[in-house]
């Protein structure tokens, strides 16, 4: 396994114990790269996998992406560390994403500033896996580990102690770090210095930051897979939408390795997702087929069909600087919601935040 680029970390003569929190792209970057110059990092993750927002669903008719569609390359760093993991994506000919008018018609046959979508394989989550392996490998990884309080360490008051929560409700304290890095949507690392009594300054520019819900769709049609009837519906593959329900559309089939059969990702607007994220599941199930219909006019019933409710998911106010830290108190935080809302700006933001604190 290639070590992932990084720039300015040199080996260090002074390794410290580093507690990474949160294993979707930012941390898993940020821990790797702590790890790279020398540091002892623990990555604690509150679910049993790693990825994030870059999740996958599998289901009995294939896997979807339930987060993250695709990602586009704009920084050589995020290039250099793709460089390490070929294995793990493929280009995506989407046949050009397609803009929808509010009544599922196409109003733009392309993007208006097209880019290369590119897509893990064989799934989303096949990078932060791969790039993940390492830490998992050294028995660094705390999975089923939810970060409830961080405290000043009982033993040594120069370091920090997390207490977390984990399956079972099993509670555990964590000692001996000498920096907490925080990889988590900015409203989850906002309440969580609160709850600690930590930080105020760093809480008000967390507070500061936007981010938008999603309710998504997951549909599967295996009835279309018959000869002579490739898929149903329209022929284009992906859309941004304007409806006042749906803001993006996939045909999961159409991603490399996926599996041919049919199968829908719909992910409803910032608006729309912000107005219903108190409603239960079956309603937003029921409104969201309608408005898939209404886009895309495929009537059919769904065999499968699921949804999911991201309560973090697109940044709509970034903070406006790759990452926070504080030397003195050795607290930092990383994250997309940083710089923006894709799977690069969590990239960057973690290997900034690493460069700075290592
Ligand atoms: C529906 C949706 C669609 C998207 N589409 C795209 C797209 O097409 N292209 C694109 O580039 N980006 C897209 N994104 C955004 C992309 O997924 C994110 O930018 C990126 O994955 C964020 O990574 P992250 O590491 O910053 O945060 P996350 O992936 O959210 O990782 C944070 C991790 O921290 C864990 N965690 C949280 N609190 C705690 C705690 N207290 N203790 C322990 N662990 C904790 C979480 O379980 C999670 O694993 C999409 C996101 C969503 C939700």
């Amino acid at each position: 396994m290639r070590a992932m680029p990084t720039p300015r970390a040199t080996k260090t003569s002074t390794p410290r114990r580093f507690a990474v929190v949160g294993a979707g792209l930012a941390g898993i970057s940020c821990a790797r790269t702590l790890r790279e110059a020398g540091h002892e990092v623990t990555l604690l993750e509150q679910s049993g996998t790693v990825g994030g927002r870059m999740t996958s669903r599998q289901s009995t008719f294939g896997s979807f992406d339930a987060g993250a569609q695709y990602f586009t390359v704009r920084d050589t760093r995020f290039q250099q560390a793709l460089d390490t993991a070929p294995q793990s994506f493929r280009p995506w000919s989407a046949n050009a994403v397609r803009v929808l008018d509010p009544l599922g018609r196409v109003a733009e046959a392309s993007l208006p500033k097209p880019e290369r979508h590119w897509v893990g394989t064989p799934s989303m989550d096949a990078l932060p896996r791969e790039w993940a392996e390492p830490l998992k490998a050294g028995g660094r990884v705390e999975f089923d580990t939810q970060v409830e309080r961080i405290e000043t360490d009982a033993l040594d008051p120069k370091r920090w102690q997390l207490r977390t929560s984990g399956a079972g409700d099993a509670l555990r304290v964590h000692p001996g770090f000498d920096a907490v890095l925080l990889a988590i949507p900015a409203p989850q690392a906002a309440a969580l210095l609160e709850r600690s009594r930590l930080a105020p300054a760093f809480v008000q520019k967390l507070r500061a930051v936007d981010i938008a819900p999603c309710w998504t769709l997951m549909l599967a049609f295996p009835q279309a897979v018959q000869p002579g009837l490739p898929h149903l519906g329209p022929q284009w593959n992906a859309a941004l939408s304007t409806h006042h329900r749906i803001a993006w559309l996939a045909r999961e089939s159409s991603k490399p390795q996926r599996g041919a059969v049919e199968r829908w990702t719909v992910q409803a607007s910032p608006a729309w997702s912000t107005e219903h994220l108190g409603d239960d599941e079956q309603r937003v199930e029921a409104k969201l087929l309608k408005a898939f219909a209404e886009v895309t006019g495929i009537r059919a019933r769904p065999n499968h069909t699921e949804v999911r409710r991201w309560r973090h998911a697109k940044t709509l106010a970034p903070l406006g600087q790759s990452h926070l830290w504080d030397a003195h108190i050795g607290l930092g935080a990383c994250g997309d919601w940083c710089l923006g809302h894709r799977v690069e700006n969590a990239f960057v933001s973690g290997l900034e935040l690493a460069l700075a604190a290592a």
